[in-house]
């Protein structure tokens, strides 16, 4: 009876109270919707986003730290973290969100694109994990998250690209996870689905959520078993639950938030 009355107490409880939590691409999408969970859950934000005007109005919303940084840029990066540094004093946990998704060929996928898919998505994954680790490991411990892509579990023939990109972050995570279990640092991916994001209707289904609905997840050969797209906040709830003292078991783990889409076939 003891143990029912507690949990009901801690279920009403907010699951990030007392943590300091930083999200890049924060400014827009999965990476917005994640920074405000957090917010609701009692944590303390930090965003990190190259769009300088996006960053400070969802600073502004969530009353967080908001820093203008290209993930990609190793000194802004650097710089990002130390002004973090000395306006909340350290980090629990930190959100590796910002990607850019790209259609293609490899034919039709220049080396320019290439580069800068790679410098965003794999590069951009490192210099946020290489900097959130020390201050991590400083806290006794934390929660590092990659934002992959169901994209990083199966491939794809219309944008190997950025399923190489993806895959790779897949990877990051799964070996940080072993490096820094000893360190209490937990490493996790989530892999999205088709996500209502603006990202989703600049890239695959630029007629909206219909053409994703109807065309496109319709088309796809891979599971489809709920038949729609993801909201942010959904994927955000993964978030939530990976930084949370829930998923402290949890480690190494490249989770699907995609509604079934990489479960198996829908075919026989
Ligand atoms: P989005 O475009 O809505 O948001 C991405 C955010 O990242 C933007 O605010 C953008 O300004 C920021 N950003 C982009 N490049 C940056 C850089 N170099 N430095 C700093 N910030 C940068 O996109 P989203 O759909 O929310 O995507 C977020 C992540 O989720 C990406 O990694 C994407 O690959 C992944 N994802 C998205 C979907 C989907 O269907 N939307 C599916 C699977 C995975």
């Amino acid at each position: 009876m003891r143990n029912a009355a507690a949990m009901i107490q801690n279920a009403s409880a907010m699951r990030l109270e007392g943590k300091t939590c930083l999200v890049t691409g924060a400014a827009s999408g999965i990476g917005l919707a994640t920074a405000r969970a957090f917010a609701r859950e009692g944590a303390r934000v930090a965003l990190v986003d190259i769009d300088a005007e996006g960053v400070k109005r969802a600073a502004g919303e969530l009353g967080g730290a908001g820093l203008v940084a290209d993930v990609a840029d190793e000194r802004a990066m650097a710089g990002a973290f130390a002004a973090l540094d000395a306006e909340l004093g350290g980090l629990d946990a930190v959100v590796a969100g910002a990607g850019i998704g790209l259609e293609g060929s490899l034919e039709e996928v220049g080396p320019e694109l290439f580069d800068r898919a790679v410098a965003v998505n794999l590069r951009g994954s490192y210099l946020t994990a290489r900097l959130a680790i020390p201050r991590l490991r400083a806290r006794g411990g934390g929660s590092l998250v990659f934002v992959s892509s169901n994209a990083g579990l199966v491939a794809r023939a219309h944008d190997p690209v950025y399923c190489a990109t993806k895959a790779a972050v897949v990877m990051l995570a799964r070996s940080l996870a072993l490096g820094l279990a000893a360190d209490r640092i937990r490493v996790n991916a989530i892999c999205p689905g088709p996500v209502d994001t603006p990202a989703l209707w600049r890239g695959v289904a630029p007629g909206g959520r219909e053409e994703a609905e109807t065309g496109l997840l319709a088309s796809v050969p891979l599971g489809r078993a709920l038949g729609r797209v993801a909201t942010p906040e959904e994927v955000a709830a993964a978030a939530v639950f990976l930084v949370s003292d829930e998923a402290s078991y949890v480690t190494g783990a490249a989770l699907p938030v995609d509604g079934g889409k990489t479960a198996g076939l829908q075919v026989f």
